[in-house]
């Protein structure tokens, strides 16, 4: 690929600018994370000069990831295959306890803070004379930007040829505001209107972004149908039938290096698909760990999981008492709603066979992976899920509901035709789950056949290869470069 400063549509370099509002290493609440800080350097691997920007929170560990300020409100730091990443710095802004909220509150100036990283980073493009092709924007928070290109910025030369694309992570979180707050945005008040971003009489920054950028993707093929219709598109069916032409889903991967049981640090032995034994060595762990009873043939339930209604934790909620009431163990980790950190404490409390940690804590979340059997992920929806590939990868077998993300990576286990990487229910009720997880135990107390599946769910391959060329292709489709 020749460079010559030329546009990627006439054969130059492509040049893209990707916004999310949290990137791995740096800062993480979610899958998004995951995806911001991984997706860049494999796409810097297939030619494509990629930088990464996002705002510089408190957390941020400026020595550990040697970030360097180069001004006032800019730092960078420089992660796998030289990809450079941007930090936004505003004291006011992003010098708080968290990303985006406070003991379950949202920050009440949201809006501003992301107004603020959003202009910020158009300007930052310009400053580093960094021209993007494309703009890759991530969920609400950077869902501005792709507005204001085809408003404010309409005219300008600098970004004349710029093509905005724009991922949904999770629908479910939308950016909402008080219409009021409009002017915060420096945005006129013809964008607030049916065709805008209006919804319900209040500001939502996601609907902007759909309407606003020149192609859609979410991350599951299944989840970009299940968004279209009513039951899942959380009030914006509408738009995303309107938008369907420029919709598409692209799987999220894994990061192999972080997620590879024959590297991983955190492990007590390294293991693979050809040598399983090192997997039990880590079960013995876990179970000290965390005061089970330490025994290899009681089977390990894990769930590693935001706490919010998404995650299928009320029907959970409904046979709790009934799954650990069985000859398991049962180990979860995970923060969010209240309510459900009342319930896990109140099992805790009840049940001796099982271990509640409410945290946030990824090594941790390592040895759980590693030293459990089976992974649950009951979502309600679930846009594409890391969690169920990094249990295959770890051979700890998901136990999931069909839906988004999960239908697409996981089957359900065939006792006649052993094919299967997992254990599958359809209907989103309690029921289900519970004969779902019955029937892993059963395979399970078949030695032979569960170490086959173990064996069969490590060598399932999602590493960011195949997803990272599938968003090369869409950019030089959405920018029309034939190279
Ligand atoms: P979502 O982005 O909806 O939260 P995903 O399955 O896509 O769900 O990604 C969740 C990611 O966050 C996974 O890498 C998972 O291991 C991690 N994770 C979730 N909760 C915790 C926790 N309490 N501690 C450590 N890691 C967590």
């Amino acid at each position: 690929m020749g460079g010559n400063g030329k546009h990627a549509s006439q054969g130059g370099i492509m040049k893209v600018l990707f916004c999310s509002s949290e990137v791995v290493p740096f800062a993480k609440t979610g899958g998004l994370a995951d995806v911001a800080g991984t997706l860049p350097p494999e796409l810097a691997n297939l030619g494509v000069e990629i930088k990464v920007v996002l705002p510089y929170y408190k957390s941020i560990e400026t020595k550990k990831f040697k970030i360097k300020k180069i001004d006032k409100d800019t730092a960078v730091a420089v992660i796998q295959n030289n990809v450079e990443v941007y930090f936004i710095e505003n004291k006011k802004y992003f010098d708080r306890a968290s990303l985006y909220q406070y003991n379950g509150v949202d920050y009440r100036d949201n809006l501003e803070r992301f107004t603020y990283y959003c202009q910020q980073t158009l300007k930052l493009a310009k400053k580093i004379k960094f021209k993007p092709d494309i703009i890759h924007c991530n969920d609400w928070q950077s869902a501005l930007i792709p507005i204001y290109l085809k408003t404010i910025y309409k005219k300008d030369v600098f970004y004349k040829k710029t093509k905005t694309v724009f991922t949904i992570h999770n629908l479910g979180y939308q950016g909402l505001f008080p219409k009021e707050d409009l002017a915060l945005t420096g945005l006129s008040d013809a964008v607030f209107s049916i065709d805008g971003l209006e919804f319900y009489g209040r500001i939502n920054l996601l609907k902007g972004g759909l309407l606003f950028s020149d192609k859609i993707t979410t991350v599951s093929a299944t989840y970009a149908e299940e968004i279209q219709t009513p039951q899942f598109g959380c009030g914006l069916e509408g738009v995303l039938q309107k938008r369907k032409s420029d919709l598409s889903g692209i799987l999220n991967g894994i990061n192999c290096q972080d997620w590879d049981p024959k590297k991983n640090k955190a492990l007590t032995k390294n293991y693979g698909p050809d040598d399983i034994e090192g997997k039990y060595n880590n079960k013995t762990n876990l179970q000290k760990i965390c005061k089970l009873k330490v025994n290899n043939r009681i089977p390990l339930l894990g769930i590693i999981t935001r706490l919010a209604d998404q995650k299928g934790l009320d029907i959970l909620a409904e046979v709790i008492d009934k799954i650990v009431q069985m000859p398991i163990q049962f180990v979860l980790l995970g923060t969010g709603d209240p309510k459900y950190h009342k319930l896990f404490e109140s099992i805790k409390d009840k049940y001796k066979n099982t271990a509640i940690y409410l945290s946030f804590d990824p090594k941790l979340a390592y040895k759980i992976y590693a030293g459990s059997d089976m992974f649950l992920m009951p979502s309600y929806y679930e846009p594409c899920g890391l969690g169920q590939l990094i249990s295959l990868n770890f051979g700890t077998i998901p136990i999931v509901r069909k839906t988004g993300g999960l239908a697409d990576t996981v089957v359900d286990y065939d006792p006649f035709s052993k094919k299967g990487n997992g254990f599958v229910f359809d209907n989103y009720q309690s029921g289900a789950l519970l004969e779902t997880i019955k029937r892993a135990l059963c395979v399970y107390h078949d030695a032979e056949e569960w170490k086959r599946l173990v064996r069969g769910a490590m060598k399932c391959n999602f590493s960011w290869e195949a997803s990272a060329s599938e968003y090369y292709t869409l950019y030089k489709k959405t920018i029309g470069s034939k190279k």
